[in-house]
């Protein structure tokens, strides 16, 4: 990759492999103290709102890093030095691991959404240590965009439980469950990386146990077996992003490896997952469709029937914007000759905005038509909840 810091590039695009997580399952009982964890946070500083610091869950993740210095911070938006793009290209995925912010989330607000979950729940994170070329999640602080983790979890769990009640039982089933609300728990970053960093996740994960009218989700590129330990009895659904793996190693830097992501489907399942797979994002690029064929191929080859029998998919076709790609012109340009393509976008501008662009209607038409084909030849047993 384009930082020195970072162990040399094997090509993988991962930091680790399986190697190493296996080694890691058998030094100890938590993967989050292993030195492959380490080396995803190598924390160096922590920006912290001083209520985040001293907060219980703040002082637990402040003794996870007594080696980071601690920086107080106003607020945990709007970091000067840290946020926005102004100098970081070159620095942005160093800032991504070593890094933290604390703070507290003060607006609480479930969003209805109806394509990947039911609602959008608050997270208890925003940002990601990992560096997705194509990620949207830094749109609103810049790109250097490390972990913020919010603090007042207890805060964010009574207030879904809330609004779970209120709800009451669902009253038909829809695509994203036949029977549960289904509440997206990590929009905004990666619930699996943050479980490194502390117990929020797991926190989470145990909340939704009690809630039987109810499924958490989160969409995960990373395998963490710790979390194999949480116990979510069927109420938390894992979606194991995936892509072909030439795609993932020029564009999903920092990430498990997607053979890793597929073999770890079947012990989360006997973990008490529910285990689904994003395929996304797709990127329309030449051979796309013999690489995505050769992944549900894979799929079909290495998932045990009972993984099969339970899983569902969410297809995403990739979508992009100006700034993101101006940012990744100054660091990763050979990604951007996959993700920024003019002749096959068309370009909408945001609510607060932003210039997006995605596939032109019939490109992606013929796009989603062409993998839903593939699905139904390679993976028939692979049913599409949506497909966007
Ligand atoms: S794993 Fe998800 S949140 Fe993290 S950088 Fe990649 S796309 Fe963004």
């Amino acid at each position: 990759m384009h930082d020195p810091s970072l162990p040399p590039d094997d090509g993988s695009g991962a930091l680790f492999g399986l190697d190493a997580l296996v080694d890691a399952r058998e030094e100890g009982p938590s993967f989050r103290d292993s030195p492959a964890a380490r080396r995803m946070l190598p924390v160096r500083e922590i920006h912290a709102e001083p209520a985040a610091a001293a907060s219980p869950r703040g002082r637990q993740i402040l003794a996870r890093f007594p080696g980071a210095r601690l920086i107080e911070v106003g607020s945990h938006w709007r970091i000067p030095g840290l946020h926005g793009n102004e100098g970081k290209v070159e620095r942005w995925v160093r800032v991504k691991g070593e890094t933290l912010v604390l703070g507290e989330r003060k607006t609480l607000t479930t969003r209805p959404n109806g394509r990947s979950a039911d609602w959008i729940a608050p997270g208890a994170s925003n940002g990601c240590a990992m560096a997705c070329a194509y990620c949207y999640v830094p749109r609103r602080k810049g790109y250097a965009n490390p972990v913020t983790v919010f603090t007042n979890i207890d805060r964010i769990i009574a207030h879904i439980g809330r609004h779970i009640a209120r709800q009451g039982p669902k009253p038909e089933p829809n695509q994203c469950d036949p029977e549960a609300w289904v509440y997206d728990i990590g929009e905004n970053g990666d619930c699996s990386v943050d479980a490194l960093i502390s117990d929020n996740t797991a926190d989470l994960v145990h909340a939704f146990r009690r809630w039987p009218a109810a499924k958490a989700s989160f969409a995960t590129k990373f395998v963490n077996p710790d979390l194999l330990a949480l116990d979510p009895r069927g109420r938390t659904r894992v979606r194991f992003s995936v892509m072909p793996p030439e795609d993932s190693r020029l564009l999903d830097l920092r990430t498990s490896p997607v053979a890793e992501r597929i073999a770890a489907a079947a012990d989360f399942l006997d973990a008490g997952y529910e285990v689904h797979f994003n395929l996304s994002p797709v990127v329309v690029r030449p051979g796309w469709r013999e690489a995505w064929a050769e992944l549900l191929t894979h799929l079909d080859d290495v998932l045990p029937a009972r993984v099969k029998e339970q899983a569902a998919a969410e297809v995403i076709m990739l979508t992009h914007n100006r700034e993101l790609h101006e940012v990744n012109l100054g660091w990763h340009p050979r990604g951007e000759e996959v993700l920024w393509r003019p002749d096959l976008q068309q370009a909408k501008r945001s609510e607060n905005g932003a210039l997006n662009v995605r596939y032109r209607n019939q490109v992606k038409a013929e796009a989603v038509g062409a993998l839903r084909d593939l699905i139904t030849a390679r993976a028939p047993w692979l049913r599409v909840r949506y497909a966007f």
